[in-house]
């Protein structure tokens, strides 16, 4: 499996014409790519518009949540089974922010979520501040790390700690995420020995985010 590089856009950009444009911009700035596959998690109003938008090789299209059920009297969710039929690969689950926002965002709810992603075919990318959270969670799901003081804070995660913490969990596959730039991003991939990366607010400035996934291409060539 390639290096992942994944951007989680939050709830922004505000209108669609944004959501676009910045789509665009990675889409071209990405396509020599040849060691990375970039995933693009808008907001779900987005998906749609972005899906026809047509893919370029490398990029695949991912989800910032999704419900645990298939279909049904849900108000406001979205399934899994939607998600898919959109051309939607990868869903990001337990994210740090809806665990403190939404008191329902258990370890029991979330994973719950990643079974109804797993029935479906999508790709689980469970974000994790502690080991504990990772109790019953199968080796072969991708983890993403991400240290609550790192998120959103412009200070990303010691690399020794970082890799001492990736170490620790056995899953095969674990992203790291936290305050990432282009300065700092290939080091976690480099020294801590992550597999990919979880970009926040960075994902959301189209030449930076291009600039990070030069950067991982380049050290994944090596
Ligand atoms: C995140 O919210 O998953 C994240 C990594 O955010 P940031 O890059 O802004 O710290």
């Amino acid at each position: 499996m390639k290096i992942l590089i994944v951007a989680n856009w939050k709830m922004n950009p505000a209108s669609l014409k944004e959501a676009k444009n910045l789509f665009d911009s990675v889409k071209k700035g990405v396509r020599n790519i040849k060691n990375v596959e970039v995933v693009l998690c808008p907001p779900f109003v987005y998906l749609p518009a972005l899906s026809e938008r047509g893919l370029a090789s490398v990029i695949k299209l991912g989800a910032q949540d999704c419900f645990w059920e298939e279909s049904g009297a849900f108000t406001g969710e979205v399934s899994p089974r939607q998600l898919k039929n959109l051309g939607v690969k990868y869903v990001i689950l337990g994210h740090s922010e809806r665990r403190k926002y939404l008191k329902e965002e258990t370890d029991e709810i979330v994973s719950r979520k990643l079974g109804a992603c797993l029935k479906v075919g999508l790709k689980p990318i469970l974000c994790v501040e502690k080991l504990s959270q990772l109790k019953g969670i199968k080796k072969d799901i991708i983890v993403a790390f991400e240290p609550i003081s790192a998120i959103g804070t412009g200070k990303a995660f010691d690399v020794e700690k970082a890799k001492s913490a990736r170490k620790a969990i056995k899953n095969n596959f674990v992203l790291y995420g936290g305050s990432l730039n282009s300065e700092n991003a290939k080091d976690y991939i480099e020294k801590a020995g992550f597999k990919g990366l979880l970009i926040g607010g960075a994902s959301l400035k189209g030449e930076e985010f291009i600039k990070i996934t030069k950067s991982v291409d380049l050290i994944s060539k090596i």
